[in-house]
């Protein structure tokens, strides 16, 4: 059995659970592709990280970086955690408030914002706006304006830390195109802009190194960072940051030889060192605030997939094809991102074969798990890839015309479809005849 997997999640008939419900019942209800969440699983996560803060006294917001799943369902199971949410775009914007989020619960991030993205942030009143760049600074400036209202905000920089992850995933370095840079002057220069904007009031910075992060080191480092910046801005300025933001990055186990700390124990360590570095400096404690998005849905998420055709030549690893792919999943395409699968309709079955498990797009990269040790596949078989909640159906796509699969909450043995599979009809519904 894969140890990722405990065997409670076995049911009477042998078969996978999650959330308490049957997979083979889910896949035969709702069909495959189909991705299936264990809310409770989602839930223990956001409470894990609210724990440690309400346990070492500090303020804090967990922001829950909805670019890593977003739907309306799930900005609602945020709510209902105590969860702030990040959006990214006027489309998770949108998503939030036909959820119901409470707006002054919203952080709005991104490197190129647009009018009207800005327009409707401030319009719909979010909670702060992170601000990336000089060119945004001007267009909110305007914006806030012409709406005759104020803002808090928060300022991104570029603490020059490189974590140790996908290249693609780094995001804290000085060459990077996110936020401002420390060293040019440009971060100092950002605030300076800020604090002569009477309708923006600047509540602290943030920064964000990266993501599947494994070490404690980077994120030590960046929060150490932003305290030396928030001492130099006080002292420079006469700033008091009320919020450090240390973004998100909280590596999670893909497969075996993954061996992350639980996320809290990331989130201990940066307060640790908040506490210690204000103190040095005499700093009044900040809130602290997280965005942890791949921890906090990645491993409550599962990836139901038909098993169909195989190709078998000898001398060479066998291909067995399930009915989903790179539209559903991306990421094994895109950063060669490694995944486990279990057979769900027998998780205790021997795993004796090794295959590569593909996908059904017509692109050759598209392999799902290369060198996948699972028991002998059959046609009908009902695979399920694990921890797949992350960037996964969020980055799902189109390609070869293929519908968008389902999405289901499952929970304390029920389950709720809380996005319905893409129809043929919906693929057609923006074309127009010639
Ligand atoms: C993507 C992102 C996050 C979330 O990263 P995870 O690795 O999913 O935890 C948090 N903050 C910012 C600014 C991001 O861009």
């Amino acid at each position: 059995m894969n140890s990722q997997i405990n065997s409670e999640e076995i049911n009477q008939e042998g078969h996978l659970t999650i959330g308490g419900v049957d997979a083979i019942e889910l896949a035969q209800e709702y069909g495959t592709p189909l991705v299936v969440y264990d809310v409770s699983k989602i839930r223990n996560q956001i409470r894990n990280f609210e724990t440690i803060f309400e346990k070492e006294k500090v303020n804090y917001e967990v922001s829950y970086a909805s670019k890593a799943f977003s739907a309306i369902a799930m900005y609602q199971l945020a709510k209902q955690e105590g969860a702030a949410i990040d959006v990214v775009s006027a489309g998770e914007l949108y998503t939030a408030l036909k959820a119901g989020f409470p707006m002054e619960k919203v952080n709005f991030h991104g490197n190129n914002k647009s009018l009207f993205e800005l327009e409707m942030a401030v319009k719909n009143h979010v909670g702060r706006i992170m601000i990336d760049n000089f060119h945004e600074i001007e267009l909110l400036s305007q914006v806030l304006k012409e709406n005759k209202t104020n803002i808090d905000v928060v300022l991104r920089i570029t603490p020059g830390i490189s974590a140790h992850t996908h290249e693609y995933d780094q995001t804290g370095q000085v060459d990077s195109k996110f936020g401002f840079d420390l060293d040019s002057g440009q971060a100092d220069e950002a605030l300076k802009q800020v604090l002569n904007e009477p309708r923006m009031n600047p509540l602290g910075l943030h920064a964000h190194i990266g993501s599947q992060i494994f070490e404690l080191n980077g994120f030590k480092m960046a929060a150490k960072k932003l305290v030396q910046v928030a001492a130099l801005w006080r002292e420079k300025y006469n700033f008091i940051a009320q919020v450090i933001n240390v973004g998100g990055g909280f590596g999670i186990k893909y497969v075996e030889k993954d061996e992350p700390l639980k996320p809290e124990e990331f989130v201990k360590a940066i307060i640790a060192t908040i506490k210690e570095e204000t103190a040095k400096v005499n700093l009044p404690m900040p809130e602290i605030d997280i965005e942890p998005g791949r921890s906090i849905v990645g491993p409550a998420g599962y990836s139901l997939y038909t098993v169909g055709s195989s190709k078998v030549v000898s001398g060479l690893t066998p291909y067995v094809t399930v009915d989903g792919g790179m539209g559903d999943n991306i990421r094994p395409a895109l950063y060669g991102a490694e995944y486990e699968a279990i057979l769900a309709n027998d998780p205790n079955k021997q795993a004796d074969e090794v295959i590569n498990l593909a996908g059904k797009y017509c692109e050759s990269g598209d392999i799902l798990i290369k060198n996948a040790l699972l028991p002998s596949l059959h046609t009908g078989d009902i695979i399920a890839i694990l921890d797949t909640g992350a960037y996964g159906y969020s980055m799902a796509s189109n390609y070869n015309r293929n519908p968008r699969p389902a999405v289901v909450f499952a929970e304390n043995g029920k389950a709720k479809l809380v996005i319905k599979r893409e129809s043929l009809e919906d693929l057609v519904h923006l074309d127009q005849s010639l």
